[in-house]
């Protein structure tokens, strides 16, 4: 199965991501990884790559396909792949047709992990660090016993990283769903494209991915 994993931040893409790749034997290809590698092995395109990076700026659409193709025609993926990070852009997604068709295959299942701007809110604006000791919590997922004092040190001043700022997180997700809205539009056309609501807990989403593994056999 030829697969992407799409989802904002805070989606709980990665959990999903693990259980998939456990499940059905298939390589976990994310952008982060891929470019580590490609850099590591100083193929053309990882030291093209490099570059930009070093000069702090983007890598262009070409490098980054240029990438992914090398990966995917590696052996491992013969019985499939799950793909994660990309496509980012409609290009990437575009060019990622022309390789799978180069390759003889296509693209079988994206799963879409959706989950309400609000609730990503809450769950990535959540966490808090204690002031005096550094003790990290999470007002949801793992809040102090007593409401606003440290378990540790009694302390009850707390603050939040920059990243985990609600008008940093905001504009986080607003970026990132601006970025993917064509894509998932052009899967959606294709016909692949499957939805599942991210804000069930991790069991039930994984059971519902794997429904879609079956119907998509
Ligand atoms: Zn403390």
């Amino acid at each position: 199965m030829n697969t992407i994993i799409m989802g904002l931040p805070g989606a709980g893409k990665g959990t999903q991501a693990e259980q998939i790749v456990a499940t059905y034997h298939i390589p976990h290809i994310s952008t982060g990884d891929m470019f580590r590698a490609a850099m590591k092995n100083k193929t053309d395109l990882g030291l093209k790559a490099k570059e930009y990076m070093d000069n702090g700026e983007l890598v262009p659409d070409e490098v980054t396909n240029g990438i992914v193709k090398d990966r995917l025609a590696q052996p491992d993926t013969k019985n499939g792949f799950l793909l994660d990070g990309y496509p980012r852009t409609l290009n990437q997604a575009k060019a990622l047709e022309e390789t799978m068709k180069e390759f003889g295959r296509s693209i079988d299942l994206v799963i879409n992990i959706d989950v309400d701007p609000a609730i990503l809110m809450d769950r990535l604006t959540g966490r808090i660090i204690c002031s005096k000791c550094g003790a990290t919590y999470h007002k949801l997922f793992n809040p102090p016993k007593e409401k606003g004092v440290c378990d540790r040190c009694g302390s009850t001043e707390f603050y939040q990283r920059d990243d985990d700022k609600p008008e940093t997180v905001k504009n986080r997700i607003e970026v990132n769903t601006t970025q993917s809205a064509p894509i998932i539009e052009f899967y959606k056309n294709k016909g692949v494209l499957k939805t599942v609501n991210g804000a069930e807990d991790i069991d039930k989403v994984f059971g519902k991915i794997q429904d879609f593994f079956e119907e998509t056999k």
